[in-house]
């Protein structure tokens, strides 16, 4: 079997146009526009890329992408000040922290001081929890993409077989809830899995498979059970090469459908974000349910 590609950039396109489509009409019926602002605290040169091409699809979009830059010395209070003055600043629909952040600074502290109406990330301990009580108001983009995803795939998660590596706060964690809500079954592998020895035996029963570990080409393609979906989220950098956690070439092998890395899961969440924002903004201005 050679597997059908799960192509994130086309995806990504056509989600775009959607949202683009949505936020031109309001602006016409409105005269609104969504406003994101960015918080980066410090200096960090894979963040700054990371964020500058956030800010290329969000303009392409029509959204106004401002970036607050806070000092690497600024306190866990100071950057709270800020978060506030952003809560209250009717202007600003969404707010988003980057990562990675001074090690003094607790990241889930200062996401629980962003408004949960104004958390576009989605990881607000009252979001969170609302996601683990069954109530999807704004979902972490990446698990959000890898959903997006499978749903292109065509395949219903109902009743299957998904395995999960990596319980990350930011991905693998959330994506328990979302593939529950779609009655799957769900297992989640982590370290001590690997360590136990154990991981490609719980990989071979999945009929849907995500790998989140962040270890370039750890999962084997050997290991993948035929007919499966494998979505890679792992972006590892080998050799100056973007890389995914899955070994590709074997695994498509076996896969009934698999995402590339890059060009996968990456694209899909870029759009997953600014869709989380719009939302936002949307129930901000009295267009959201
Ligand atoms: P993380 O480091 O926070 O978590 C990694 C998880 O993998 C941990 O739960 C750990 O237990 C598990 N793990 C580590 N080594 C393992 C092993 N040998 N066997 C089994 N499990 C193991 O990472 P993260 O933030 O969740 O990111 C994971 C990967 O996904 C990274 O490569 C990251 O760059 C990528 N990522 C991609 C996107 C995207 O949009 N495509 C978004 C976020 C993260």
């Amino acid at each position: 079997m050679t597997a059908g590609i799960l192509d994130g950039k086309a995806l990504a396109v056509s989600l775009q146009t959607a949202l683009k489509r949505e936020i031109d009409d309001i602006r016409q019926q409105s005269g609104a526009i969504p406003v994101f602002a960015n918080i980066v605290v410090g200096h960090d040169a894979g963040a700054a890329s990371y964020a500058k091409s956030q800010q290329r699809t969000a303009e392409a979009l029509g959204i106004d992408f401002r970036f607050l830059h806070l000092a690497a010395t600024a306190t866990q209070q100071e950057l709270t000040e800020q978060i506030a003055l952003l809560n209250n600043d009717r202007s600003v629909h969404g707010i988003m922290l980057h990562k990675p952040l001074p090690e003094h600074i607790d990241f889930q502290a200062a996401v629980n001081a962003i408004s949960v109406h104004k958390d576009l990330e989605g990881m607000n301990v009252t979001n969170l929890g609302e996601m683990f009580l069954g109530n999807f108001h704004t979902v972490p983009c990446t698990p959000a993409a890898v959903m997006a995803l499978l749903a292109s795939s065509g395949i219903d998660p109902a009743g299957k077989d998904a395995v999960i590596v990596g319980r990350s706060e930011i991905v693998g964690k959330p994506l328990i809830h979302l593939l529950l809500q779609k009655n799957c079954t769900v297992s989640v592998c982590h370290s001590a899995t690997s360590k136990a020895g154990r991981l490609a035996e719980h990989i071979s029963r999945a009929d849907i498979l995500v790998a989140a570990l962040g270890r370039p080409g750890l999962i084997r393609g050997e290991w993948v059970q035929p007919g499966a979906v494998v979505i890679d989220v792992g972006i590892n950098s080998v050799a100056g090469k973007i890389t995914g956690d899955v070994e590709f070439a074997s695994a498509a092998e076996r896969a009934a459908f698999i995402t590339p890395v890059p060009g996968g899961v990456g694209p899909v969440t870029a759009v997953c974000l600014m869709k989380n924002g719009v939302e936002l903004f949307k129930r901000q201005i009295g267009l959201g349910v």
